[in-house]
């Protein structure tokens, strides 16, 4: 069953959809993230705004309310192209933003006494074969510190760790009840939240919602990998990433294992592996490797794929032999937006009123407040810091079937690389291949 942990086995009851023709100073396509710190930070800036936002199903339902709940300073684009392109100092703006927004997460939350599960334990990359190790111990930079076997057995118990590397720039929380807690507090300031209403139509001063015309002068797409695919223009690609979540775990088996301050945690592999310790003691585990749909379709069949999910058990199992006899209870998964060169957009159109935002890829918990932020500062005539994200042209990706083979041949090079790896202890030469074709 397709039910995120953090949504649990509760039963959702909706908001009520719109029912007649409105209007608002500002609509709002998504109840996810973006579209939800949007109207908060809109907020902030011009309390007096009339904000309605609009959901196709209910809050929390995308990638928002079923992610692995890492607030971190990761970034879709590499560090080298982002330097490349927008110059050190923009880069170093950007870094500084992230970094800020965690805490900001934190604070806001901890201020309006969100329970959220919030815990800022750093992030721990580690390694469990002598390439990966060499590989990520030559990326280490000023955020970021090398840990020996030692270090790392120290603070988590993975027995396989060869080493890693910390930052300290990331959180744990619990991704569903932020979704919901932040839509209750923007009730309290009047912003209305409409669910079970599809927007079919964005065009300059309106908006068809349910076949009602909403006008407004400003209306904000946030809709992420879910936005409709004749709105997306070829331009971005929906990547299916899976999870598991176990039984919560004893207090003898958090002794074992340690991490006591719940840093998030991710294998030095290439096809990535994230997960997190929840605030009631579960491991939450997750990775990708879903195989791309012809024409970038969603499909619901993709977030519960029996043998993926099956791998990312026996993978959390591997992280820790101790985790033998534990059960796991949830299997979920669900889409994320690839854009063709991995970058992330904020893109607003003062003429025609109209918004755009996303491109997060599996990076929106931290990056989709710090765009919604800056969205909102554009929009208020303020000054914001330079940052990549403002602006950018996003090219189309290629065209089908193309895009099909490229993209599922991508994911099994990533695979082979990794075996690659294993076999040889040494950073992978297949890798060094395809990473230009990536294009990150
Ligand atoms: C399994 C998984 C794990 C992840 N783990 C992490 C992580 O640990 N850390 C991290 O930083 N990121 C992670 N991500 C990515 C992160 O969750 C997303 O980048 C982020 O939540 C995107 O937020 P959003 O509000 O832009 O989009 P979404 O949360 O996807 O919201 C978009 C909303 O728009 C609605 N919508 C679409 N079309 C319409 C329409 N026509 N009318 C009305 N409503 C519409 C949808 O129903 C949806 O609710 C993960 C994603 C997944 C799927």
């Amino acid at each position: 069953m397709n039910t995120s942990l953090w949504q649990g086995k509760s039963e959702i009851t909706y908001r009520s959809a719109i029912a007649k023709n409105d209007s608002f100073d500002i609509s709002i396509i998504g109840a996810g993230f973006s579209g939800l710190w949007s109207a908060y930070h809109l907020k902030q800036l011009q309390p007096a705004l009339k904000i309605a936002i609009f959901e196709k199903e209910y809050v929390g339902f995308g990638a928002s309310g079923r992610n692995g709940g890492w607030a971190s300073a990761e970034y879709p684009t590499s560090g080298r192209r982002l330097i490349n392109e927008h110059g050190l100092d923009s880069y170093k703006q950007l870094r500084t933003a992230l970094t800020n927004s965690i805490d900001e997460i934190g604070q806001i939350a901890s201020l309006n006494k969100w329970q959220i599960d919030y815990a800022k334990g750093g992030s721990l990359l580690f390694a469990t074969n002598k390439a990966q190790l060499a590989r990520i111990s030559a990326e280490i930079d000023d955020e970021h510190q090398l840990l020996s076997k030692a270090q790392v057995k120290e603070m988590v118990n993975i027995p396989s760790a060869l080493g890693g590397v910390f930052t300290p720039h990331c959180a744990a929380l619990n991704p569903f009840l932020l979704c919901q807690s932040l839509a209750a507090h923007l009730e309290k300031q009047g912003v209305e939240i409409f669910e079970n209403s599809e927007v079919t139509k964005i065009q300059k001063g309106q908006i068809i919602v349910n076949d009602f015309k909403v006008r407004s002068e400003i209306s904000i797409r946030a809709t992420e990998a879910f936005t409709p695919r004749a709105w997306q223009e070829n331009k971005q690609i929906p990547i299916y990433s899976l999870m598991v979540a176990t039984e919560p775990l004893s207090n003898e088996l958090m002794a074992e294992i340690k991490n006591y301050s719940r840093a998030t945690l991710q294998q030095a592999c290439h096809l990535i592996t994230y997960a997190q310790f929840t605030g009631d003691n579960r491991l939450a585990l997750g990775g990708r490797g879903v195989r791309y749909k012809l024409f970038s379709r969603l499909s619901e069949r993709s977030e519960v794929d029996n043998r993926m999910h099956s791998a990312l058990e026996r993978r959390a199992r591997a992280w820790f032999p101790q985790l033998s006899g534990t059960k796991f209870e949830y299997r979920w998964g669900g889409p994320v937006a690839l854009t063709r060169r991995w970058q992330s957009y904020l893109n607003f159109d003062r003429n025609s009123g109209v918004a755009q935002i996303g491109g997060y890829v599996g990076d929106g918990v931290t990056l989709s407040y710090l765009v919604s932020k800056t969205l909102a500062q554009i929009i208020s005539n303020k000054p914001t810091p330079n940052l990549a994200f403002i602006d950018q042209k996003i090219g189309k990706w290629e065209i089908e079937p193309i895009r099909y083979f490229a993209v599922n041949a991508g994911f099994k090079a990533t695979v082979a690389a990794d075996y690659e790896e294993r076999i040889t202890n040494r950073p992978s030469l297949l890798a060094a291949f395809i990473d230009p074709l990536i294009n990150r």
